[in-house]
C-alpha cells in the first residue's frame, strides 16, 4: 500500500510546491499592479497641479491689464478729487469775491438812491383798524429788478453797511409820516427795523434826536422794531439806551419774538411797548400744538407784562381765528396786505377816512 501511495503522495507533494509558486506568482503580480496604480496616480496628480498652475498663470496673465487699468483708474479718480477740492477753493474764492463786489454795489446803490421802502400794514384784531405799517427796505436794482432785503441785509450788516441803510430808511419813515399827515390827516405809527449793529453803533441816539428836531415828526409816531439780540454783547447799556428811546416819546417792540436769545428776566426790564410773535411760530401754530401752545403762551406774558402783543406772518383767516380766540392785540401779514409801495399804501389811507 505503502508503494502504492508513495506516487500519489509525491505528486500532491509537488503539486503543492505547484500551488506555493503560483501564489507567490500572483502575490508578485498585485504588489505590482499596485505600484502601477500609485505611479499613475502621482502622474496624474502631477499633471493637475501643472495645469492648476498653468491655469493660474493663465489667469494672473489674463488679469494684469485689468489690475493695470484699476490702478490707473484709481490714480485718475484722485485726480478727480484733487480737481473737484481745487474747484471748490476756486468756486468759494470766487465767490467770496462776488460778495465783495456785491458790498461795492450795495453802497454805490444808497448812493444811487436805489433803496425804496414799502410798507405793509399792521391791524387791530377786534375792529380791524389800521394801527401802524412797518417799513420794509426794497432795493430796486435797474438790471436786475427788486431784490429782497434776505439779498443784501446781511452783508450790510456783516460789513457795517448797514449803520447808513438803517439811518435811510429812519429819514424815509419821518418823510413819508409827514407827507401821509399833509395828504390825508392821518397820523400814521410807522415801525423801523434797528439792527443789532446799529443800534450799538455810536451817534445812534443823537441820530434820531436830530430827525425828530429837523423833521418835526411826533415821536410816538415812530416805532422801532429791534431783537432780542441786541441784548447778547451788554445788557445793560442796551437796557438803559432803551430808556433813553423811550424818553424820547418814541415806540418800541421786540421783534421775532421767541428766536432768540429770549431771557425772561430781561424782558422784564425792558422798557417795551409791543411783542412781535415771530411769523416761524405763526405759521405752524393751526398745525403744530406745540406751536399754537407757543403763541398763546407769548400773547398771555405779554398781556401780564402788559404789553401789547401782535403777530406777524399771518396768512389765513385759520390763523386770524386762532389769534382772536387766544385774544392777540394786532395783527401783520399777507392775508391783511403784504408790502407796498407808498404811493399804494396812500389809497388805502384814504379807504379808512
Ligand atoms: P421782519 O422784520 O421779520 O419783516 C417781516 C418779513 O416778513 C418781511 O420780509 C415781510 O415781507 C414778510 N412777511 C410779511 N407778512 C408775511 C406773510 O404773511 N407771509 C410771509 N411768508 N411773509 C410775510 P422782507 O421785507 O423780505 O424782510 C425780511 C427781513 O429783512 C425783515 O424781517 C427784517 O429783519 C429785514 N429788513 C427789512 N427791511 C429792513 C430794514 O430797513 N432794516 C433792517 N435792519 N432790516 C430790515
Ligand atoms: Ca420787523
Ligand atoms: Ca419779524
Amino acid at each position: 500500500l505503502e508503494d502504492a501511495v508513495r506516487p500519489a503522495a509525491q505528486q500532491l507533494g509537488s503539486l503543492g510546491e505547484a500551488v506555493k509558486g503560483t501564489a507567490g506568482h500572483m502575490a508578485g503580480m498585485e504588489k505590482q499592479a499596485r505600484e502601477q496604480q500609485a505611479a499613475a496616480e502621482r502622474a496624474l496628480h502631477e499633471a493637475t497641479s501643472q495645469l492648476q498652475r498653468d491655469a493660474a498663470r493663465g489667469l494672473e496673465e489674463a488679469l494684469r491689464p485689468a489690475g493695470q487699468q484699476l490702478a490707473a483708474l484709481g490714480e485718475a479718480m484722485k485726480n478727480a478729487i484733487n480737481q473737484m477740492a481745487q474747484l471748490d477753493r476756486t468756486g468759494r474764492e470766487q465767490q467770496s469775491a462776488a460778495q465783495q463786489a456785491s458790498l461795492e454795489d450795495i453802497a454805490q446803490a444808497l448812493a444811487r438812491n436805489e433803496f425804496v421802502a414799502f410798507f405793509q400794514p399792521k391791524i387791530a384784531m377786534q375792529s380791524g383798524q389800521l394801527k401802524g405799517v412797518e417799513a420794509l427796505a426794497r432795493w430796486l436794482h435797474p438790471a436786475l429788478g427788486e431784490i429782497p432785503p434776505a439779498r443784501f441785509i446781511p452783508l450790510a450788516e456783516e460789513s457795517g453797511l448797514i449803520v447808513a441803510i438803517g439811518k435811510w430808511v429812519l429819514e424815509e419813515a419821518c418823510r413819508q409820516i409827514s407827507v401821509w399827515q399833509a395828504e390825508t390827516g392821518q397820523r400814521v405809527v410807522v415801525a423801523v427795523n434797528i439792527s443789532p449793529r446799529q443800534f450799538a453803533a455810536p451817534g445812534f441816539l443823537a441820530h434820531l434826536e436830530e430827525l425828530l428836531a429837523t423833521t418835526h415828526v411826533d415821536p410816538s409816531c415812530l416805532e422801532l422794531e429791534i431783537t432780542e439780540s441786541v441784548m447778547v454783547e451788554d445788557a445793560e447799556s442796551a437796557i438803559a439806551l432803551l430808556h433813553r428811546l423811550r424818553a424820547l416819546g418814541l415806540k418800541l417792540a421786540i421783534d421775532d419774538f421767541g428766536t432768540g436769545y429770549s431771557s425772561l428776566a430781561y424782558l422784564s426790564r425792558f422798557p417795551i411797548h409791543k411783542l412781535k410773535i415771530d411769523q416761524s411760530f405763526v405759521r405752524n401754530m393751526h398745525a403744530v400744538s406745540e406751536q399754537g401752545a407757543i403763541v398763546q403762551a407769548t400773547i398771555g406774558l405779554g398781556h401780564s407784562l402788559g404789553l401789547t402783543v401782535i403777530a406777524e406772518g399771518v396768512e389765513s383767516e385759520t390763523q386770524r381765528a386762532m389769534l382772536s380766540g387766544w385774544r392777540c392785540d394786532e395783527i401783520q401779514g399777507y392775508l391783511i396786505s403784504k408790502p407796498v409801495p407808498a404811493e399804494q399804501f396812500v389809497l388805502l389811507l384814504h379807504e379808512q377816512v
